[in-house]
């Protein structure tokens, strides 16, 4: 047995020097494809304004250069967008790709997925949402816990490694609280951690805390999601930062799935990066966020005829006016994680993921939000919610990843246009082009970008 560790030592010394020859990230060097893409309105979601007749050159995976005199280098391949609205890609900052829960067989008890639905299924579930969110101009998700045992981790580095296209997934690997997590497990369920668990992981103690936190970075986690409230004794302020302090060893933020008022004043008081739900919260608790720059992913589900209610939506859209109006970073966030039967348009096509989590935009509507600061929340104030700008993701700027979209109309004077996306380039490729997906040239028998990509 030592022989072999010794052995394969050995092999993995050997092959990291080629690794690195590599190039950055294991991605294979050599020649960059150059693209320009020429588009008609460019939307800048920051100031809420649009510039025409721009040009966005991309060389490999990245932005070389945008402006309106941008010369276009020999022997790229240029995209007209020149009738069209050009604009970077859009945030979920909460949701559950490896998590679609049912009427049948589980009653739309989502506790019952984890007993119906195996990882590795779900696992297959979230490649299909992600393609099917990307498509509708989701360049970032937050993939924030119950994905069974790491599918969230495993999809993410399956899309990096380049097995198949989509998002840059941002998973929290499992969800981490005191004991019961978010469930009430009976004795049989809890004593042997048989069932439900793994969707959970529990820490009550300082020690436990450090554990969990390191235990999900070392699986691949890029943010840490906390249930903070869901039991009476929860996290105190001292415990939540000291979840702050240990995720960010790992280069991690912290998300909270908050639900008390009272839970929401610790997130507050700890200087949480972002709070989930939130909506028992009071227009100076949101004043406070404000203050302390904390960013709000309330989860706004609308009143459509396949979920939610009148008055759910109504309340939903009062609390995202009340932090609106006091200046919290709103971001665009769904938990769009469920399945039914009435999830059809008028013409009786299915709705498909991505349009079932713009929908979400009829909240945001009820609640009298302009469209520029939609725009915003759905990009660069999701950006930041996200952590990616500091990977030189999000806004379409020289050197930064060539995430853009591209939709008709003008989003900026009708919001509803965005639920149009007719273009999508993710890092450089094109993944949808005058409404349809190309991935043809986007599928590949093993990892392109390189092994080591997580
Ligand atoms: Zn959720």
């Amino acid at each position: 047995m030592l022989k072999r560790v010794i052995v394969a030592t050995a092999l993995l010394s050997l092959a990291s020097p080629g690794l690195h020859a590599q190039g950055r990230g294991g991605q294979p060097s050599g020649p960059q494809k150059t693209t320009a893409i020429r588009a008609g309105r460019l939307i800048d979601p920051e100031t809420g304004t649009a510039a025409t007749n721009q040009i966005i050159v991309t060389e490999g995976e990245r932005i070389r250069d945008v402006g309106p005199n941008v010369p276009i280098p020999s022997g790229a391949e240029v995209i007209d967008l020149s009738r069209m609205t050009v604009l970077p890609g859009f945030v979920d900052t909460h949701t559950h790709e490896a998590m679609t829960y049912k009427e049948v067989p589980e009653n739309n008890v989502y506790y019952y997925t984890y007993v119906a639905d195996s990882t590795a299924l779900r696992a297959i579930q979230a490649a299909s949402n992600t393609l099917q969110s990307l498509s509708a101009g989701f360049t970032v998700i937050c993939d924030v816990g119950n994905n069974g045992l790491y599918a969230d981790t495993a999809l993410r580095a399956a899309i990096e490694q380049g097995w198949i296209p989509g998002p840059t997934i941002i998973p929290s690997g499992l969800i981490i609280g005191t004991t019961g997590g978010q469930f009430n497990p009976t004795p049989e369920m809890y004593k042997s951690h048989n069932i439900v668990y793994p969707e959970y992981l529990e820490a009550n103690s300082r020690d436990e805390i450090v554990k969990a936190v390191r235990e999900n970075l070392l699986f691949g986690a890029k943010v840490i999601k906390i249930c903070l409230d869901c039991k009476p004794w929860g996290y105190s302020v001292d415990d939540i930062k000291l979840f702050i302090s240990e995720a960010a060893r790992g280069g991690a933020k912290v998300n909270a799935h908050v639900q008390t008022r009272d839970g929401a004043q610790r997130a507050i008081d700890a200087g949480l990066h972002v709070i989930s739900h939130g909506q028992q919260m009071t227009p100076e608790q949101h004043a406070q966020m404000a203050q302390k720059s904390i960013y709000l992913a309330s989860t706004d589900t609308p009143f459509t005829p396949y979920r939610g209610s009148a008055q759910g939506q109504k309340r939903a859209a009062d609390q995202l006016r009340s932090a609106w109006e006091k200046g919290v970073p709103i971001t665009f966030s769904t938990d769009m994680d469920y399945w039914n039967e009435k999830m059809k348009k008028a013409n009786g096509e299915w709705l498909d993921r991505g349009e079932l989590t713009i929908n979400f935009l009829l909240t945001w509507k009820a609640a009298g939000i302009p469209p520029k600061d939609i725009l915003k929340a759905l990009t660069i104030t999701g950006y930041k919610a996200a952590d990616v700008l500091k990977d030189q993701r999000g806004p379409i700027k020289a050197g930064f990843y060539a995430d853009i979209i591209a939709v008709q109309g003008d989003p900026l004077q009708d919001i509803d246009a965005v639920r149009n996306v007719q273009f999508v380039m993710k890092n450089g490729e094109v993944f949808k082009k005058n409404g349809v997906i190309t991935i043809d040239k986007l599928l590949h028998p093993g990892p392109v970008n390189g092994f080591g990509r997580r």
